[in-house]
This record gives C-alpha cells, structure tokens and sequence, in this order.
C-alpha cells in the first residue's frame, strides 16, 4: 500500500517536473525566436546598400559588388563600368 503511494507521489512529481522544464524550454526558444527575427529585421535594414546605376537600394547580400561600388543587378555593374 505504501509502496503504491510512493510510486504515485513519484510519478505526480516527474510529470510536474517535466511540465515545468517543457514550460521553461518553450518560453526560452520562443524569446530566442523573437530576438533572432529582430536582429534580422535590423541586420537587413543595416545592409541595404544603393545601386550606383540607378539608385535602387537593395539588400547587401544581393547586391553586385565591384570594387568600392555596389549595383542591383550584373547589367547595371557592366553598364557603370
Ligand atoms: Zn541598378
């Protein structure tokens, strides 16, 4: 009888436990999740550079890049140089 209500009182507290941990892992990844989209939002605001044809700003990552020069597209690199 006593046995049975200590595996009982075990159980209850595991499954608490776990609750708790898988409460705590979610609230963390969801914080991570918000800052990393901030910190992309901004990195992707830092990074718009303008093309030297045209005047578009574009993301730095797609931009054409030659020399101190940065143009939308390969067409606008060839025509300015
Ligand atoms: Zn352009």
């Amino acid at each position: 009888m006593f046995g049975r209500l200590f595996l009982i009182l075990v159980l209850l507290a595991v499954s608490l436990y776990i609750v708790k941990y898988l409460r705590t892992k979610l609230d963390q990844s969801q914080k991570h999740n918000d800052k990393d989209s901030k910190d992309n939002n901004q990195n992707t605001k830092k990074l718009m550079v303008k093309c030297q044809h045209c005047g578009l700003h574009i993301p730095e990552k797609e931009a054409i890049k030659k020399g101190d020069n940065t143009f939308c597209s390969l067409e606008h690199a060839k025509k300015e140089l």
